[in-house]
């Protein structure tokens, strides 16, 4: 489904308790229920005399935010990325256990040297992040993972990358359970990906990627 204006509040695809013990009840409802309802409500205020921009998809609010009129330009970039990565969020963790499988995990084994390490890695990145953004595990146009810390709502759109996790540590995401410790959250987090998600996001990115350099030619002799 695509969206565009007016942005809706979209359900969790679980219920608000369904996450525990890792992630608590309240945490969940604020989470969605308050801090995501902002953004989509901040977005729409700010999109609604602009109506030659109500039939863009978040992406592309993304993607071209460069080419939004100026005064609106930070306020889509900060409200959009709000909308945006908050629905990867919550999307990226499930009620289920999951296992990595499938081809993130070849691709994840090729490109760090162990599972072990790997965790290590994010994990110390997330617990460096400095104030409020997200660490992203995302695929770069070859499919090759990286980690990468961005601050607040940035996303990794405008870098050629396509996002397969992405864990929020703002404080709201776990303050109200673990109050200062958010390697506590972190661990937590772990326990909650959803790995088939995951999986799916890094399929979709292969494919996109794979037919973009099938059509660029033909991009080519429009021109
Ligand atoms: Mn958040």
């Amino acid at each position: 489904m695509i969206q565009h204006y007016p942005f809706e509040l979209l359900p969790l695809p679980y219920l608000y308790d369904s996450l525990e013990p890792h992630i608590d009840t309240e945490t969940m409802f604020f989470h969605h229920s308050k801090h995501l309802r902002t953004y989509v409500d901040n977005l729409n205020r700010l999109l609604k005399p602009y109506q030659e921009l109500h039939d863009w998809p978040l992406e592309r609010l993304l993607l071209e935010n460069q080419k939004l009129p100026e005064e609106i330009r930070q306020g889509v970039w900060n409200n959009a990325g709000g909308v945006y990565n908050h629905q990867l969020y919550f999307a990226g963790m499930s009620p289920k256990p999951t296992e990595l499988h499938g081809k993130l995990k070849d691709a994840l084994l090729l490109d760090f040297p162990s599972w072990e390490d790997f965790y290590e890695t994010f994990f110390e990145m997330a617990l460096k992040l400095f104030g409020s953004g997200y660490l992203w595990l995302a695929a770069d146009e070859r499919g090759k993972l990286v980690l990468l810390p961005l601050p607040n709502q940035d996303t990794p759109l405008p870098k050629g990358l396509s996002p397969i996790l992405n864990l929020d540590v703002w404080e709201h995401a776990y303050y109200l359970k673990h109050k200062n410790l958010r390697a506590n959250y972190i661990k937590a987090w772990f326990l909650a990906i959803n790995w088939d998600e995951a999986e799916r996001r890094y399929q979709a990115a292969l494919f996109q990627n794979a037919s973009q350099s099938i059509q660029a030619p033909d991009a080519g002799q429009e021109s």
